[in-house]
């Protein structure tokens, strides 16, 4: 007996209101879906030094090591850690969220010692713990997650850079839930690294890491002693590929996905970085608005609450699977539950990159009202 064919793909329609991916505009799916060409055909160089000119728009950054990992935002986070840490190297973590601790798991298997700066999930990490931990531990890398998707917390950064710049350190940023959604000022704020995921306010899907280094990041990387770590994530080999002078072949890069991204930047930079960042803040404010009026709180405190990802306490009495899976199969609306010590306390709502529109706040709160009815 011959077992019979699946059926062809076809994923029901959702509203992608969760903590990614986000909605994803029909440009950057007919993108995706061009011919593929070779990773070194002429045409394709192109679409690399032109996504490479678009991502440092996006970063606001003039940082010539500016490039897209082939892989997710976790990818983005390795290539970050395993480039400028070797065995050995101290680096201060800090932890107020699933994903600072995904860093700690990163860095140590990287070779790190590791010192966490740690706070309870939901507040953010004041700049005076971090003060006492450079002097104290003196790292070489200070890691810091910027939008804390699992709490919805979101965290200053201008004060923390010079603190750790002026204890000789380098600054290594997660952007993965802030870039295209929030202002992330690379050079203006002195960050030495940082990465992203394409599928969050970028509005693509996931799969690549965009990912910058500052000089002084590439001097730290230049001078290694021992190789990096991971064959793949090796920026010294990478960048040959993605430099104009020399193309050397590395990997196969996702042509497709390329195609998405650069797609994808291209409606963030015809937006207008400064249009994005105030939509994402009006629709924050009225959904805000709207589950305030339905007596649903934020579990994190102004004014550190993130726009693109907002963390709600659940109602009392409230079942938490049987209202999000309510959303889901009766209105197609996908939101996210807790994470680590906030599971089963929070509903975590995305409003990022296409997702962060007023139509989707209205449908949003009308359906979870009849979902608590
Ligand atoms: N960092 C943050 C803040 C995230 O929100 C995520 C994913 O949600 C990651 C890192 C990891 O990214 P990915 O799941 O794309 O590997």
């Amino acid at each position: 007996m011959t077992t019979p064919l699946p059926a062809p793909i076809c994923p029901p329609r959702r509203i992608l209101m969760g903590p990614g991916p986000s909605e994803i505009s029909p440009r950057v799916l007919a993108a995706l879906g061009a011919q593929t060409v070779g990773h070194l055909d002429p045409y394709f160089l192109q679409v690399m030094d032109e996504t490479q000119a678009m991502l440092r728009q996006v970063f606001r950054t003039e940082n010539q090591m500016t490039l897209a990992v082939s892989g997710t935002g976790s990818a983005g986070m390795e290539t970050c850690v395993v480039n400028l840490i070797e065995p050995g190297d101290k680096m201060v973590v800090c932890v107020n969220g699933v994903f600072g601790g995904r860093m700690v798991d990163v860095a140590e298997r990287a070779g790190a010692v590791v010192t966490k700066v740690e706070r309870p999930f939901g507040e953010i990490i004041p700049a005076a713990a971090i003060q006492e931990a450079v002097d104290k531990v003196k790292p070489k890398v200070v890691g810091i997650v910027h939008a804390e998707t699992s709490t919805g917390a979101w965290q200053p950064l201008e004060e923390i850079s010079k603190i750790v710049h002026a204890a000789g350190a380098l600054l290594l940023v997660d952007c993965v839930t802030s870039l295209g959604g929030l202002p992330v000022e690379i050079d203006a704020w002195g960050i030495d690294a940082a990465y992203s995921g394409t599928q969050k306010c970028l509005s693509c899907p996931p799969g690549l890491g965009p990912v910058t280094f500052s000089a002084r990041a590439v001097e730290a990387i230049d001078k290694r002693k021992t190789k990096v770590q991971s064959w793949y994530l090796d920026m010294a080999m990478v960048r040959n590929y993605w430099s104009s002078q020399s193309r050397v072949y590395h990997h196969t890069a996702p042509i497709n996905m390329n195609f998405g991204l650069h797609e994808a930047l291209r409606i963030v930079l015809e937006e207008g970085l400064e249009k994005r960042f105030a939509r994402h803040q009006e629709n924050h404010v009225a959904l805000k608005a709207g589950l305030a009026a339905m007596g649903i709180d934020y579990a994190v405190a102004e004014p550190h609450q993130l726009p693109t990802l907002n963390a709600v306490k659940i109602p009392a009495g409230c079942d938490d699977k049987a209202v999000r899976g309510l959303l889901l199969n009766e209105f197609g609306i996908e939101i996210g539950g807790g994470l680590g010590s906030m599971a089963g306390k929070v509903w975590r709502i995305g409003l990022m990159g296409d997702a962060s529109s007023r139509r989707n706040v209205l449908l949003f709160l009308g359906a979870l009202e009849r979902c608590l009815a």
